[in-house]
C-alpha cells in the first residue's frame, strides 16, 4: 500500500510503500526529510473512486493528520492558546 506522509516541521510530503500493520511506522520515526522527531503525521488523500458517488462520502470533519497538527501546535505552544481540539 503506498501511505502518503507530512511533517509538521519542513512541510515535506512524500509517499511510503508499507504494509498495512507499518503504515503508522514512519509517524514514529524522524522525518526522513529534516530529521525532526514527532514531526510526521499520516496525511489522507481520498481515493479517486470514493468522489464519483456525488460527494457522498466526502468527509467534512477534520481529517486526522490536521488534528494531529493542531495538538502539536497546541502542544508547543507557550502560553494559553485558543485552539480547541476535539
Ligand atoms: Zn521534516
Amino acid at each position: 500500500m503506498i501511505y502518503e506522509y507530512i511533517c509538521s516541521v519542513c512541510q515535506e510530503v512524500w509517499e511510503d510503500n508499507q504494509t498495512i500493520d507499518n503504515r503508522e511506522k514512519p509517524c514514529r520515526e524522524r522525518c526522513p526529510h529534516c530529521k525532526a522527531e514527532n514531526s510526521v503525521s499520516r496525511a489522507y488523500n481520498a481515493p479517486p473512486a470514493l468522489s464519483s458517488d456525488g460527494g457522498k462520502g466526502i468527509q467534512t470533519r477534520t481529517p486526522n493528520w490536521m488534528r494531529d497538527r493542531l495538538k502539536n501546535i497546541k502542544k508547543y505552544s507557550p502560553g494559553p492558546n485558543t485552539i480547541n481540539v476535539k
